[in-house]
């Protein structure tokens, strides 16, 4: 059946399971395509520049803001977080569909540019499984911890203004409703007709 890239936008709280929802989605679905946001976040172990991010000062964000490189940025736990336009603008003309691992704010940010883009919106079975992934992770301080947690109530509330919501309880299902979705939406353009659970 015929595919039409899409631009999708995967959102959710920190520790619901994007990233590892992503790769594996992307280990089947190798025109899918995921981009390298900037940030002023320091790297973690284990990140490499260019790879998991483009790790910029705060000058330097503000200089690409100012420059209007971006198409979305937002504050996120505490650091500033932004899609650079050139990420997206070239993978969509080679015909790639793009895929935003993007907070809320940028969610709703990159809805305005992009009427077209499918948001999906990644949720945790239970508020005590979030906090137990999160701290399993072991990659941010207790501070950062909490920080992620209380963000977690407030995004949760958004999850509505999302197109399709996707419950990451059994990896294998949501990997499913995952790769289900963005076939769906490939393929066909319009809303789906049920929540993934
Ligand atoms: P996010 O990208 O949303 O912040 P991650 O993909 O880093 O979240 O996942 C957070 C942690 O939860 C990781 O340690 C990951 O291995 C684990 N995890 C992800 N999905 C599941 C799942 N369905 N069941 C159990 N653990 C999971
Ligand atoms: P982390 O620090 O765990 O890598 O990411 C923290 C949060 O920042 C996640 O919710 C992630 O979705 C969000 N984020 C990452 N890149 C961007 C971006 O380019 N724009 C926006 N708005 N949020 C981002």
């Amino acid at each position: 059946m015929a595919r039409t890239p899409r631009l999708f936008v995967i959102s959710g709280p920190s520790g619901a399971g994007k990233g590892t929802l992503v790769s594996l989605v992307r280990e089947r679905h190798h025109d899918l395509d995921l981009t390298v946001s900037a940030t002023t976040r320091k790297p973690r172990e284990g990140e490499i520049d260019g790879v998991s991010y483009h790790f910029i000062s705060e000058e330097e964000f503000t200089r690409r803001v100012e420059a209007g490189e971006f198409l979305e940025w937002a504050h996120v736990h505490g650091h500033r977080y932004g899609t650079l336009k050139s990420e997206v603008d070239e993978r969509m003309a080679r015909g790639h569909s793009v895929i935003l691992e993007i907070d809320i704010q940028g969610g709703m940010n990159v809805r305005k540019v992009y009427p077209d883009a499918v948001l999906l919106f990644i949720i945790p079975p239970s508020a005590e499984e979030l906090e137990r992934r999160l701290r399993g992770r072991g990659s941010e301080r207790e501070e950062d911890i909490a920080l992620r947690l209380e963000n977690a109530k407030r995004e949760m509330a958004m999850k509505d203004s999302y197109d399709t919501i996707i419950i990451n309880d059994s990896l294998d299902v949501a990997v499913g409703a995952l790769e289900a979705a963005i076939d769906h939406y490939e393929t066909s353009g319009g809303p789906e007709e049920h929540v993934s659970d």
